[in-house]
């Protein structure tokens, strides 16, 4: 794996941190945790977006584009941190904004991120949920291209292999950052959906031979389903990289218990996850990702299949701002 040969701007602050969280440690009584923080690689808030919108970007740039297309659920992080990324390439951003999540109330479509998506001068449209979001931004970038502009399109998450060298980068970043803090980690958990980023550590962690798991809490789709898709992309993402052999389906390892009712839609353990991790350590999760990541962490040292004597990372994937849109949601809890 050499990620020199790739085409790469700069966005964000890197190496995020890599900290323990030794009250939560003690108050789950099992393994010794950390956490990454890529909750601050500090582009407009930061997030998980930020290191794939690296690549991604430096492809634009190359293409000569001056429009950035993509897509996401109404209170993306990944939209926000592309209109940012856009903004400081002196490029515009239009997006399309799925109505996944439809019962959160008012606050939900203007509030959070969409507040952040109209201060950095994102022009987004509303869609229905339902359609295949990548192939309607895509159409959209047909549509700006017959208007004349430029425009490099950029699928959900920024889940495609060239953004997933994001993530086999930040692999290689974690076992640089373990080897000079002298620690040995069994485990990396973080809320995976559009497969982006744990394709992404799964292929770097295949290609660097670190014997890491990798765990992903999933948001959105079933085990099965969520399974293949980050195996599909990390077999493309080795194939960029120009790593050779198989990748083992069972490297990719996923729980789908943390789901709840659907995608965006708040669980108790999500709520719980938040407030612990905000008052045991300072720290803010937020409620459709690290909320539901941590709550599958949670879940599963108490499940001891983490447990005792191991040492756990936990991927800070951001998305803190969303939480202003879910008032209403740790206010019913309390
Ligand atoms: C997008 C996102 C994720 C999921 O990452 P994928 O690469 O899409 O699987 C996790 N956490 C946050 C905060 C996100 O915005």
């Amino acid at each position: 794996m050499h990620l020199a040969r790739f085409q790469r701007v700069s966005l964000g602050h890197f190496p995020t941190p890599l900290e323990r969280l030794d009250r939560l440690t003690r108050r789950l009584d099992g393994p010794e945790i950390h956490v990454k923080r890529d909750d601050c690689t500090g582009l407009a808030t930061g997030g998980n977006k930020t290191r794939k919108l690296e690549y991604l970007v430096a492809e634009a740039i190359a293409q000569g584009a001056d429009t950035l297309v993509t897509q996401g659920a109404t209170q993306s992080n990944h939209v926000r941190q592309t209109a940012a990324a856009a903004r400081r390439h002196g490029m515009a951003c239009h997006a399309l904004l799925e109505r996944r999540v439809v019962n959160m109330g008012a606050p939900y479509e203007t509030g959070g991120n969409v507040l952040l998506d109209d201060l950095l001068g994102c022009q987004y449209e509303f869609r229905d949920s339902g359609i295949d979001m990548n192939a309607a931004a895509r159409e959209f970038g047909e549509r700006l291209r017959a208007e004349g502009r430029k425009p490099y399109v950029i699928p959900g998450g920024g889940s495609n292999a060239l953004g997933a060298l994001g993530y086999a980068a930040c692999a290689a970043e974690f076992v640089a950052q373990a080897d000079a803090q002298g620690l040995r980690f069994d485990a990396i958990v973080h809320a995976t959906g559009s497969t982006g980023t744990q394709a992404g550590l799964v292929a770097g962690l295949h290609a660097m031979n670190a014997p890491i798991e990798v765990i992903g809490i999933s948001v959105r789709a079933n085990r099965e389903t969520q399974v293949s898709n980050v195996h599909r992309l990390a077999c493309a993402t080795l194939e960029l990289l120009g790593v050779g052999g198989t990748l083992p389906r069972e490297r990719v390892r996923v729980y789908d218990e943390y789901v709840g009712a659907g995608y965006g839609q708040p669980t108790a353990s999500m709520v719980e996850a938040v407030r612990m991790l905000a008052q045991e350590e300072g720290l803010l999760l937020d409620p459709v990702y690290s909320g539901k990541g941590m709550a599958g962490m949670i879940g599963l040292v108490r499940a001891g299949v983490l447990r005792a004597g191991q040492r756990i990372a936990f991927l800070h994937t951001g998305g803190a701002s969303a939480l202003f849109s879910y008032e209403q949601t740790f206010r019913d809890d309390q």
